[in-house]
């Protein structure tokens, strides 16, 4: 019982963390099955995000403009 409620929370956080990088789905199965091991691989991915060519910000990928330089992004 305690192992299941470990590998939910651990889903959620992972959830939480790679939604901000446009892959919460995945972020979801990979806490699911990792546990703790899945919230450091979310931590250290980069996920879906590419690099503003202007300021250098990890941003989403479907994003036309940088929310931190208003820069168009060409993809
Ligand atoms: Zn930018």
């Amino acid at each position: 019982m305690i192992l299941f409620i470990s590998m939910i929370l651990c889903s959620i956080i992972c959830l939480l963390i790679d939604s901000k990088k446009g892959e919460g789905v995945s972020g979801f199965i990979v806490g699911c099955l990792l546990g703790p091991l899945g919230i450091i691989i979310a931590l250290f991915t980069k996920g879906n995000r590419i690099k503003c060519s202007s300021c250098k910000e990890l941003i989403n990928q479907d994003v036309t403009k940088c929310p931190k330089c208003t820069y168009d992004v060409v993809v």
